[in-house]
């Protein structure tokens, strides 16, 4: 069985197809060999070389080694120089590339098969015996930080103390004779640091860096990757071992990255980012700011661009970006090196992007027919459109600024600084807002980049770490703010002449790079265009409706702007809280009578009829389900002594026979207790309360002029006879209704499915609704046994350790809950052919969970306002 693949121009084992096994680095350098693009040669050992790497405890097994020298053999041969060879040795990299792109998360080796004898052969194969010391120094700082596990500050600390020593700014300052002392050092210091002298074998190089970037899968960075992006450890990476091109061969080489369009608005321009004389990590980690690649940008930021600084190397660079855009029809992300101005890809991949310019890079693909409405619409990943419905600041807040750095990724933010990341996580865990301040951020970031509201570093490009991660995560970015000065020490940022302390507010512009002092108001985003024209694309290509969660105003409206097409749960318990009413609500629960309970109901009834009169009207004819009262009592009352006292004086009743009442309402177990539909089989009065004010707003409308259908629902069923029985009761009062005011409205009744039982019987139940609707927050809670209040605690353990995929509580459980939808829909339909379901627990705004109840066969899915375009989107993916 192979599984070592080898790589060069015009003799390339594996293709763009292959990302399973070589991972995608290794199949994108394997396919741009075939297109003719000039890439060093190399071999790719496979992902699953990574599986028996683990199950040998962490060592690479031994029957791996033949075929990897075999590899390096014809390596050797197409470049013409040995590994190891003292006169001309061959060079190579050796990075990570799993099948999903994880940047900065694994480990990379530069420089490999250098020791004492073969800097010399370099030195002189080079003519450059400065480049071949300073690539020997920097190989020794890599490998003993990644292989040896040294901790990296001390080499770097050695080299800053050198170049103080000598009154040195630039590393590039440093003398053949600087570099040589420092290698001694180095090894030293590695010696007395590890107990293990440094390998000079390039064999032995080359199997430690092998085993450190299979090792590299499983730190700690990585699996939260991996948990974050949904990245299943099973699928390991591959290793590419490639032959060495030097960016840092002088004033006529670089190094690069670049993307084929603008990654953060999409607009169609090369845009990328490139260093002279330097090495390809040096762009990345953010450690020099680098220079535009094109004329305008660069001349916009007062540098040189790579156009005119190696002009032949661009041309061909702008030729090569072209050919693979095309090839792979997607926006692309590349790396390149430039020795003695002979251009060199080293990596392409689809880039990452913001979610505008996903937007405008599938419409304006659409329009360049490079890929078709379908395509675009599988493309886009919904839950990213979340970036878009974010707030900006508000351009007219007066403003402080204190610095400008790079517009890395969009949004407006504030929060107090803090400069770890183990602080911005405890800080957000204590409710607080955060923004992490860094002078870089690394891959160790992660956790508190994902706590932080936005993210500051003061070093690093747009194509830094900071910036990337963050762009991916949709998190607001400002990187390379050189004006600010950030103290690790003293906890302080000092800028323009402000020094501020951890805890202090600032706010972050991720669309201008602006950093401005204090709180600056945000407000709400607009979405343009390409947004509107992918929503109507998806629209033309989903079957099922979206509908929104909504019990007030400005949210029904707020989701009609966003496309909802009617409400699919208003829960009506929300509006029995509004100050004007909630001592009604009160006097109602502890009444001792029903005539009592009547008295106090009548208050309610205008102001319910008002708020159903208000919907209706948003809504506009669009289907509006309301839900009648669900959750138990006591959520109603007062819970303090000092709250009922008071309350006894407004409602002027007896302390003391109110405290009792309140302590009667308790339960052990409230979320299976009087709640539901069975408060209206004690109390039928309430639901007939709302009933009575649902039919009266709909007769005043119709009235109006306006035509309607309300749907009422009736939550928490468990037996048909429950709903048989409550049924009949909303059917009365709404005739009486109609009869009273002399019109006539079209109307529904029908139930939640929320409950197992209600799921399994759904046939009977089927009976006497006229819809479904299937409540699985509750129906999760009830099928898995599990607190939806109180089960945070613990569930973070339960996916961690892979015994949950996923919290079931924002991504159906398909297998269990699931299958009771399922049955629900199936044997709900048998008994009503037509029986129109939907769903509105949190799950319908869920994109995979959306994939499922396409497949189910529902009618509708109900989510949050915010949430319905990612629901229109994730329903037009699951109908392809
Ligand atoms: C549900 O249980 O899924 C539901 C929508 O109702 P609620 O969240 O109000 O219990
Ligand atoms: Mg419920």
């Amino acid at each position: 069985q192979k599984f070592v693949y080898f790589f060069a121009a015009g003799d390339s084992e594996g293709n763009a197809g292959m990302k399973n096994i070589l991972g995608g680095k290794g199949a994108n350098l394997a396919e741009m060999t075939s297109l003719g693009i000039p890439v060093p040669p190399g071999f790719t050992i496979s992902t699953e070389i990574c599986a028996h790497f683990y199950e040998a405890g962490g060592k690479l097994p031994d029957w791996v080694r033949p075929a990897v020298q075999e590899s390096m053999n014809k390596v050797e041969s197409k470049i013409g120089k040995k590994f190891g060879d003292v006169n001309n040795p061959l060079l190579v990299s050796v990075r990570s590339g799993a099948r999903a792109s994880m940047p900065g998360m694994m480990d990379t080796i530069l420089n490999l098969g250098l020791n004492d004898q073969t800097v010399e052969g370099l030195a002189k194969s080079s003519n450059n015996p400065r480049f071949a010391w300073d690539s020997y120094r920097r190989f020794i700082q890599m490998y003993s930080d990644v292989v040896m596990g040294m901790n990296s500050s001390l080499l770097e600390v050695t080299l800053e103390d050198m170049k103080e020593e000598k009154h040195y700014k630039l590393d590039t300052e440093m003398t053949v004779d600087d570099l040589k002392l420092l290698v001694k050092k180095f090894k030293d210091l590695v010696h007395q640091m590890t107990g293990q002298s440094f390998p000079a074998d390039p064999w032995e190089q080359l199997w430690g860096a092998i085993s450190a970037v299979f090792h590299s899968w499983n730190t700690p960075r990585a699996i939260t990757y991996r948990e974050l992006h949904s990245i299943p450890a099973a699928w390991g990476t591959a290793v590419n071992v490639q032959s060495m091109v030097f960016g840092n061969m002088g004033d006529d080489s670089a190094t690069g990255v670049a993307f084929t369009r603008n990654p953060s608005t999409g607009e169609k321009a090369f845009y990328g980012e490139f260093l002279i004389n330097a090495q390809g990590e040096d762009v990345v980690a953010g450690i020099r700011t680098p220079q535009p690649i094109t004329k305008i940008a660069a001349a916009a930021a007062g540098v040189m661009s790579l156009e005119e600084a190696l002009p032949q190397a661009y041309g061909q660079l702008v030729e090569i970006y072209k050919k693979l855009e095309g090839h792979y029809r997607d926006m692309q992300d590349i790396e390149f090196t430039i020795e003695r101005g002979v251009l060199w890809m080293l990596q392409t991949r689809n880039g990452k992007r913001t979610a505008a310019a996903a937007l405008k890079i599938a419409c304006d693909m659409i329009d360049e027919k490079l890929i078709t409405q379908d395509e675009a619409i599988l493309r886009l990943d919904p839950s990213s459109l979340d970036q878009l419905l974010h707030p900006t600041l508000d351009p007219k807040a007066a403003k402080t600024t204190l610095a400008k750095g790079l517009p890395a990724s969009p949004g407006g933010v504030n929060g107090q600084i803090v400069f770890t990341s183990e602080e911005a996580v405890e800080w957000r865990e204590q409710g607080k807002k955060v923004i992490l301040v860094r002078i870089e951020t690394s891959p160790e970031d992660i956790a508190g980049m994902v706590a932080a509201q936005g993210i500051l570093t003061t070093r690093g490009g747009m194509t830094s770490h900071a910036a990337v991660v963050a762009r991916g995560m949709g998190k607001c970015c400002v990187a390379g703010c050189g004006d600010i000065e950030v103290d690790y020490r003293n906890e302080t940022m000092k800028v323009k002449g402000y020094v501020l302390k951890k805890g202090d507010v600032i706010t972050l512009d991720g669309s201008t790079g602006e950093v401005y002092l204090g709180e600056v108001k945000t407000i709400e985003p607009k979405l343009d265009g390409n947004f509107e024209r992918i929503m109507k694309i998806a629209d033309g290509i989903r079957r099922l409706k979206v509908r929104t969660n909504a019990d007030t105003p400005k949210d029904a409206q707020t989701a009609r702007n966003f496309g909802a097409e009617g409400i699919g749960l208003c829960r009506t318990e929300h509006m029995f809280f509004g100050a004007d009413r909630i001592d009604a609500v009160r006097e109602m629960i502890i009444a001792d009578n029903k005539m009592d309970r009547e008295k106090a109901l009548a208050k309610l009834l205008p102001m319910q009829r008002e708020d159903f009169y208000q919907l209706f009207k948003i809504m506009d004819g669009l289907p509006v389900t309301i839900r009648l009262l669900d959750p138990p009592l006591h959520e109603f009352v007062p819970h303090t002594d000092e709250e009922t006292k008071e309350l006894a004086k407004r409602l002027n009743t007896d302390y003391e026979r109110l405290r009792s009442k309140v302590k009667s309402l308790h339960e052990f177990n409230p979320m299976l207790g009087h709640r539901g539909c069975r408060l209206a089989i004690t109390y039928p009065e309430i639901y007939q309360m709302q009933v009575r004010a649902i039919a009266e707003a709909a007769a005043q409308l119709m009235a109006e002029g306006k035509t309607l259908a309300p749907e009422i629902m009736i939550p928490l069923v468990a037996t048909d006879k429950e709903l048989d029985t409550l049924r009949g009761q909303a059917v009365a009062e709404v005739n009486k209704v109609q009869s009273e005011k002399n019109v006539k409205f079209e109307y529904t009744v029908g139930t939640m499915i929320e409950l197992p039982r209600a799921a399994i019987t759904a046939d009977a139940i089927a009976e006497h609704a006229d819809f479904f609707s299937f409540g699985t927050n509750d129906l999760t809670q009830t099928t898995l046994g599990l607190s939806r209040d109180d089960s945070g605690r613990f569930l973070g353990t339960y996916v961690s350790h892979g015994i949950l995929p996923k919290d079931p509580f924002m991504s159906i459980d398909q297998v269990g809950v699931g299958s009771l939808v399922k049955m629900g829909v199936d044997l709900g339909r048998r008994t009503k052919p037509d029986l129109k379901v939907g769903v509105c627990g949190e799950h319908g705004g869920d994109p995979e969970s959306i994939e499922f109840f396409h497949k189910v066969g529902l009618d509708y899915v109900s989510c949050s306002p915010f949430r319905v375009p990612i629901a229109r989107l994730a329903a037009a993916r699951a109908a392809l």
